[in-house]
């Protein structure tokens, strides 16, 4: 089956869409049974997929997680309330005191924090190193390390990692190697294919789509599943119905949303490049960005988040920049169908393994669904009021 063909599809088996086109929303904590019998082969098959208590999942959650593990493959799929749940949940199920971890220095803010501030007074060592490491990850492998954890591209900065060469010195070490697919989404990046053993995504970014619910999801190979399932399970992780059927809804435009995300941000990309005031494009799809030829190699496609540096430029100027755009608006999110803007000039404040060079500020926009030529005049229009502040 094809992609878009299983979009449309996944997780919408018979028994939970009872004769509709949609898995109904079940809410409950309690399941009631009748008799010893029942409730005994509940607790039998609880893995099952049948309802035994709310917290462990009713048919909705059944649903979607079968459609995320057919969309992104895996043995199964664990669900959290949010992206950061499912990073801090996937790690903490596969480490102990005394056990150290590779990080890649371009991951999401909060999962350093996790790293700096949760796992290390736990006695959870971990170690920084450059995204474009590649088979440099031997190096900085130790005796006690457990998981190696990529982000591609990373956060912010766009790096895009040679994730099967990293995957392949990892498992020569027994290391359990974990991506964050925030940006592939599962429809762009196939993780599985690529030595991947646990795929997380905040799935509050394309997945859902519209920007109205926070969720995370993390998928795992056979190996890894049953203790990934468990640790959810006894760290009480649990998730809402209704927000799961948002999800659910979300999957079945992905994409074409990501098709059309991809194809104005291209544009809006390609037009920055000739702005004088524009320094480096950073989107995994243009040549000047790292790891491009990874992205070439691995993805099949992109979409419409990227980054840009300026060639000049201070504090000044880029607050009348941001300040005077009407479509785009400041937001610490993206992947909904609106467009979103960062201004960001202190990204040496979250890298320790790399020293980040560009003198200049660096702006990230996510390119949504609005007619593009709007966004690039509106760009444009930014463009003045950042030369009249400079
Ligand atoms: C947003 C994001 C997260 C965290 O997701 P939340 O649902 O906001 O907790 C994790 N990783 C990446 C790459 C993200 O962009």
């Amino acid at each position: 089956m094809k992609q878009d063909t299983k979009i449309v599809t996944a997780g919408r088996k018979a028994k939970w869409t009872n004769g509709v086109v949609n898995p109904s929303v079940t809410r409950a904590s309690t399941v009631v049974f009748n008799t010893v019998d029942e409730m005994n082969n509940a607790l039998k098959n609880r893995y099952n997929q049948k309802m035994v208590y709310g917290r462990r999942g009713t048919t909705t959650a059944f649903a979607f997680s079968d459609a995320m593990t057919e969309l992104e493959g895996g043995a199964g799929c664990a669900l959290y309330p949010s992206g950061t749940a499912a990073i801090t949940n996937a790690i903490i199920s596969f480490v102990e005191a005394g056990d150290h971890i590779l990080m890649v220095d371009s991951a999401y803010e909060p999962t350093r924090d996790y790293c700096d501030k949760i796992l290390a007074k736990m006695g959870i060592e971990t170690t920084y190193y450059d995204p474009l490491i590649g088979a440099g990850i031997d190096a900085l492998i130790r005796p006690n390390t457990r998981i190696v954890f990529l982000e591609s591209p990373g956060s912010i900065t766009m790096e895009v990692q040679d994730v099967p060469t990293i995957a392949k010195i990892a498992h020569q070490h027994d290391c359990i190697v974990m991506l964050d697919n925030t940006w592939g989404a599962g429809i762009n990046f196939k993780p599985f294919d690529y030595g991947v053993d646990i795929s997380v995504q905040a799935a509050t970014k394309y997945i859902v789509g519209h920007s109205d619910v926070m969720l995370g999801t993390a998928t795992a190979t056979e190996k890894y599943w049953p203790q990934l399932r468990d640790n959810s399970y006894l760290m009480g992780q649990c998730t809402s119905p209704d927000d799961l059927y948002l999800a659910l809804r979300g999957i079945r435009t992905i994409g074409v949303r990501l098709k059309q995300h991809q194809k104005s941000a291209l544009k809006v990309a390609n037009w920055l490049k000739e702005r004088p005031e524009v320094d480096t494009i950073l989107h995994p799809a243009f040549e000047s960005c790292p790891g491009h030829e990874f992205f070439k190699r691995d993805f099949s496609g992109s979409n419409g988040l990227f980054s840009f540096t300026l060639n000049c430029g201070n504090r000044k100027a880029l607050t009348a920049f941001l300040d005077s755009l009407t479509h785009f608006k400041m937001g610490y999110s993206w992947g909904g169908f609106e467009s979103l803007v960062l201004g960001i000039t202190s990204v040496d404040s979250i890298r320790s393994a790399t020293k980040w060079t560009a003198k200049f500020p660096l702006i990230r926009l996510h390119i949504g669904l609005e007619d593009v030529d709007d966004l690039i005049a509106d760009l444009a229009q930014a463009f003045e009021h950042f030369n009249d502040n400079l």
